[in-house]
């Protein structure tokens, strides 16, 4: 063992080796500054292990080896079915190592270990197969006009550097990575702070898939620092970023100096609207799914629900019920856990000041409302599942992004007033919408203000669809077809057949 790897056994008694250091050009190096960041298991608020934390000078290396890289005939040329071939042996490590990565996410985020394997995992490897796929058919077209001839080339935009939060950490990663790597960019990640272990195990495996050194670069490092200074480096031609509109809008004041090319995935206040026609049995669980998965901890999070007032008794009752059924709370370990704790110490305080809020505010818990404190040897940062009633649309339980396992429910009168109140956000991210009626499913869903429409259903999610929001949940997309838009440029190439002047 270097000092820039450890072993480490995980409370599910999984060992492996965790590297350490920043992974810049295929190596693992030391931080110039020799700061480290320590990862907190938030379960038992045990340390896990310390990595290098990038600053500025550690960035401008990043992202040299990245410029280097773009330049370099060994990627620049590389055929784009042998990219699509790199991508593929990416992909098929990453499902080798599933339960390795499942374990760190599990362990370093608090996320269930079963929810890791089953929905994390099989996100990350489906989404960089499907771009694999993509490698081989990006393309320009061909515009006949009189006497000349026009076409376009699909070229990368350049070094790309990506800035991801701690809610989804590999598979975040991979919806970074696959678009980007595609269409040939080279890349700087920035994982999150609070989330930095599973980025490292995959710098392994981008060395042992074969890509060439400089490709992809992962970075830890605070925001203020590491984040700040990728963001500004003038060889940093994109910058997509997903974490909080607040940190969202600061990073398009930075970018803006050198003009930068951005996407930005930020958070949400998502409605979901049961009608009275509903399969109400049904909008039940979706409903749970859409708030109270991942600690709800997602931006996307159907975190507004908003119940037709000839069902609204029979909806709470039997939501209520369902949340206390099902989110079982515990130790990510534990096959039983729905729920585990919150990522950190700052979200966990946040969540319950939120909920305190609402209380001050006069609004109704329905279930929860509290921490859990009866969890393993009693640390932890556990929150109980938690409803509230007798909202109004001006409390901030009802406006804010809590990010935690709190759904706010109300009742609407008719289609316009929902229509209307769901709407009235700053945000647009997702939406959901229960009913049987054909008609007002399309219609409702062609009204609302979100980039993503769920009709009876929560969260879905492919990699082959786009994924996004609209107003201040961000600018662009990720995923499907549309996220290879976000990675390339359009040249335009005019020949001249034959006008002579
Ligand atoms: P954040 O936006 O501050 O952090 C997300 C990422 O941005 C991290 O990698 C962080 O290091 C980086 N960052 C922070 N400041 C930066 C800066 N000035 N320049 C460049 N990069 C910077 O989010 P947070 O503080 O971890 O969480 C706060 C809230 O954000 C949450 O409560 C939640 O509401 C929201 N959030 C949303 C998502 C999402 O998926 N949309 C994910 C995480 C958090």
């Amino acid at each position: 063992m270097s000092d820039l790897s450890v072993n480490l056994t995980a409370p599910n008694g999984r060992t492996y080796t965790q590297p350490l250091g920043l992974f810049i050009n295929n190596e693992f190096v030391k931080s110039s500054s020799g700061q480290t960041i320590t990862s907190i298991d938030p379960a038992t608020e045990k340390e896990i292990a310390s990595v290098q934390a990038a600053n500025a000078h550690d960035v401008d290396k990043a992202v040299q080896a990245a410029y280097a890289a773009l330049k370099n005939p060994s990627w620049k040329k590389m055929a784009s079915s042998d990219r699509g071939i790199l991508m593929n042996r990416l992909a098929d490590l990453i499902e080798a190592n599933k339960e390795i990565f499942a374990t760190i996410d599990a362990w370093d985020n608090g996320k269930s270990y079963s929810e890791a394997l089953n929905t994390d995992l099989v996100e990350a490897v489906g989404t960089i197969r499907y771009y694999a796929g993509w490698c081989d058919k990006i393309f320009g077209q061909t515009i006949p006009l009189p006497n000349k001839l026009a076409y376009t080339l699909r070229q990368p935009i350049g070094v790309v550097g990506q800035i991801i939060p701690w809610n989804y950490p590999l598979s975040m990663a991979s919806w970074k990575l696959g678009p980007a790597l595609a269409c040939g960019n080279t890349v700087v990640l920035k994982a999150a702070e609070q989330t930095p272990l599973s980025i490292l195990v995959l710098g392994t495996l981008i060395k042992e898939a074969g890509f060439p050194p400089g490709v992809v670069n992962f970075i830890n490092g605070y925001g203020k620092d590491a984040g700040a200074a990728l963001v500004q480096h003038p060889l940093v031609d994109k910058v997509a970023f997903t974490g909080s509109t607040a940190t969202a809008a600061n990073i398009m004041k930075m970018a803006a100096a050198t003009l930068k090319n951005i996407t930005l995935e930020t958070g949400g206040k998502s409605p979901l609207l049961v009608f009275d026609d509903a399969d109400l049995e049904q909008a039940v669980k979706w409903s749970h799914l859409g708030i109270m998965s991942n600690q709800g901890q997602i931006c996307t999070a159907t975190s507004r629900i908003m119940v037709h007032k000839n069902i609204y008794n029979k909806f709470i009752e039997r939501f209520v019920q369902e949340v206390k059924n099902t989110s079982k709370v515990g130790l990510q370990w534990d096959e039983s856990t729905y729920q585990g704790p919150q990522v950190t110490k700052q979200q966990y305080d946040r969540v319950l000041s939120y909920i305190e809020s609402g209380r001050a505010s006069g609004a109704t818990v329905a279930t929860g409302g509290h921490a859990i404190t009866n969890i393993g040897d009693g640390k932890g940062y556990f929150v109980a599942p938690t409803v509230f009633t007798n909202v109004k649309d001006d409390m901030s339980i009802w406006r804010e992004e809590i990010f935690g396992p709190v759904v706010v429910v109300s009742e609407f009168g008719d289609e316009e007033e929902a229509i209307q109140r769901a709407n009235n956000t700053t945000y647009g991210l997702g939406a959901a919408v229960f009913t049987t009626d054909l008609e007002k499913a399309h219609r409702v869903a062609s009204e609302i203000e979100a980039g993503m429409v769920w009709i009876n259903s929560s969260q879905d999610c492919d990699p082959r669809v786009p994924f996004g929001g609209v107003k201040q949940s961000g600018i662009g997309r990720e995923l499907g077809e549309a996220g290879l838009e976000a990675y390339s440029q359009i040249k335009a190439v005019h020949l001249n057949m034959g006008n002579r002047l």
